[in-house]
């Protein structure tokens, strides 16, 4: 089962509501870290996953690297982080473009082909699975890279959003450790 209780008891104690659908996590997730949690997240993500063959580990800057990490110390494999600007020092940069749900704009993410290529076979990680932005760029640049995707691991998705749907519709293997219904009248509501 992809459902990790221990995160789930603990979104429900710590996690709070803001306005428009947005859950608050940074006691423990993404702002502050608990690290032993963090290390049960990667643990439970690699045991997910150890059926798929995947060979590299891609997540997207910030937040995504504390849990792609904790999964990368459990398995092995190389992390790599896409970056949300393109660094002038970077080598053969493949680009893309991602709408931001929590900020409301469009930025430009990219990552070195030196890291990302036809060879590798790609768990996507991220704290959030919203609207599926930030995973549909990711796609795209494993996609530019000639890679695969193996499947793809959230913390939390919000299934009132659109994400997962369209995930799942097109055929990516999705795996989420809590999923939240609703956060309307600021009451989390778990799956
Ligand atoms: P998406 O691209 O799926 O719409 O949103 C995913 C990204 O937006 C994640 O990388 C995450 O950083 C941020 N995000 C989306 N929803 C939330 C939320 O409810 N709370 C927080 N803290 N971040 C969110």
């Amino acid at each position: 089962m992809a459902e990790l209780t221990i995160l789930k008891e603990r979104v429900l104690r710590d996690g709070k509501c803001l306005a428009g659908g947005i859950l608050k996590v940074d006691s423990f997730i993404n702002h502050q870290l608990d690290p032993i949690l963090m290390m049960e997240i990667g643990k439970h993500f690699a045991r997910l996953f150890a059926d798929t063959g995947f060979n590299k580990i891609l997540t997207i800057e910030a937040s995504g690297i504390a849990p792609a990490i904790a999964m990368g110390i459990a398995t092995g494999f190389p992390v790599v982080f896409v970056k949300k600007k393109k660094p002038s020092t970077m080598s053969g940069a493949l680009v893309s473009t991602v709408h931001s749900f929590t900020k409301g704009i469009d930025y430009t993410v990219s990552v070195s082909s030196e890291f990302l290529g036809k060879d590798d076979r790609v768990v996507i990680i991220d704290d959030f699975l919203a609207n599926g932005n930030a995973s549909r760029g990711m796609i795209d640049l494993v996609e530019q890279a000639g890679g695969s995707i193996a499947g793809m691991g959230f913390v939390i998705e919000k299934t009132f959003q659109e994400g997962g749907k369209w995930l799942r519709d097109n055929g990516y293997r999705v795996e989420s450790l809590v999923r939240v219904a609703s956060l309307d009248n600021c009451e989390i509501k778990l799956l």
